[in-house]
């Protein structure tokens, strides 16, 4: 019996309108296979091309000096600095991949070479601070000075195991996450980078990611020395979370409020008030005024623990 229906189902098949069906069957399904994979790479794509062209918090700005040796040199609101010595310079963060030429723009602009870069650092390897920096150490023969933790995400293209899962698939496909960076050194909490008479010291202030670097330096302007402390991030991301991160915070905040900062600024310009700063400098009477800042330091820092203690993120 069974046989029996075998064999009429092969001879249902075999006839003229069964091979039909089969035919059109095999064509839908070829078709269907054939969308889906067109959709899957027009996805990945415009991903792709939105990743290269996005321009959130990096129209161009006017390049600037902050104080003495030390400039701004990125974007509106993703920043980056230089600081220039008489045996070359230091880069400290590098924006997205397509702020890169903005910085490099900005760098000829105040007057100086890129090729004269010898260090390039960063606060922390997401997109928006490390994605740029291998058009930078391309473009410059710097060496890039990273935190272990940093260091690893900086290797991996932006990928890192604190990242949730969907925003890591986006990295690994491509569609987040930048050109993996070459990174040549790796220092711990309290070491000092040097390039002849500048020197910068790291303090790994964990919380934003496991290696967030905050930076402390002095800049001698005129003859005043005024110090200097670039913060890293201190908001947590919702997609960003790690078990110790609350006590890293907790860490992080006192260290920071034990550092003398007559100058302060973050990797996000508008939390130090670039712009507000850069105007008032213009018309003050002593261009440095504007951005000596120590009440202004502490309290991005006491908003960063309102924001700790109410559990708060971005
Ligand atoms: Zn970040």
């Amino acid at each position: 019996m069974i046989l029996l229906n075998v064999s009429r189902a092969s001879a249902r098949l075999a006839s003229p309108q069964g091979e039909r069906r089969l035919r059109h069957f095999t064509n839908r399904y070829r078709r269907a296979v054939l969308l889906g994979l067109v959709t899957v790479l027009a996805l990945v794509l415009v991903g792709r091309w939105l990743n290269a062209t996005k321009i959130g918090g990096q129209q161009p700005a006017e390049p600037f000096r902050i104080a003495g040796n030390f400039y701004y040199v990125g974007a509106n609101d993703v920043a980056a600095f230089l600081i220039t010595g008489p045996e070359g310079h230091v880069v400290l963060d590098g924006g997205y991949p397509s702020t890169a030429p903005m910085i490099m723009a900005s760098i000829a602009k105040l007057g100086f070479n890129i090729k004269d870069v010898r260090v390039l650092l960063n606060s922390e390897p997401h997109p928006d601070h490390g994605g740029g920096l291998t058009v930078l150490q391309q473009a410059s023969g710097a060496q890039l000075w990273a935190s272990d933790a940093s260091a690893d995400s900086l290797a991996a293209g932006g990928d890192d195991p604190d990242l949730i899962l969907p925003l890591r698939a986006l990295i690994w496909i491509g569609v987040l996450g930048y050109p993996a960076a070459r990174v040549d050194h790796r220092f711990k909490d309290g070491d000092t980078i040097r390039v002849g008479p500048i020197a910068l010291t790291a303090h790994i202030t964990a919380g934003h990611t496991r290696g967030c670097t905050s930076w402390s330096f002095p800049v001698l302007d005129g003859d005043r020395v005024l110090n200097v402390v670039s913060v890293c991030d201190l908001g947590v991301l919702a997609t960003s979370r790690y078990p110790e991160q609350v006590a890293d915070r907790e860490r992080s905040l006192r260290l920071l409020q034990s550092l003398p900062a007559e100058i302060w600024v973050t990797n996000h310009a508008r939390a130090w008030g670039r712009y507000r700063k850069f105007v008032a400098s213009a018309t003050a009477k002593s261009p440095v005024d504007a951005f000596i800042d120590p009440e202004g330091y502490r309290a991005y820092i006491d908003q960063a623990e309102a924001e700790l203690r109410s559990g708060r993120a971005h």
